[in-house]
């Protein structure tokens, strides 16, 4: 009513917008060019953004926020007082995530 073109519910919108993610994903885990894999990770955080998705952790930890850089064996690691710390090679943005052992 607000827009005139509502041919897809919300919810069918958000469905497909959630499998272009996994898509994206997907193609950037495969590929081995890291310009490819920045661009897949950008678009897929875009479509997010839009259509108010969150990305689910495994996808939102597996690359750098700030420059969509997928973490790879360059980035470093650390441990640090029950914090993860990624660093990303790249940009060097500096990622933490708290971080609880498993048992
Ligand atoms: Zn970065």
């Amino acid at each position: 009513m607000k827009h005139g073109r509502a041919d897809f519910s919300k919810h069918e919108l958000k469905r497909i917008a959630h499998q272009r993610i996994l898509e994206l994903r997907t193609l950037s885990a495969l590929t081995d060019d890291r310009k490819l894999s920045r661009r897949y990770n950008e678009m897929l955080s875009l479509i997010a953004l839009r259509m108010d998705i969150t990305l689910e952790q495994g996808i939102k930890r597996s690359f750098c926020k700030k420059c969509f850089t997928p973490y790879g064996k360059d980035s470093r690691i650390r441990l640090k007082r029950g914090m993860l710390e990624i660093v990303c090679d790249f940009c060097g943005d500096v990622r933490r995530i708290p971080y609880k052992p498993n048992r």
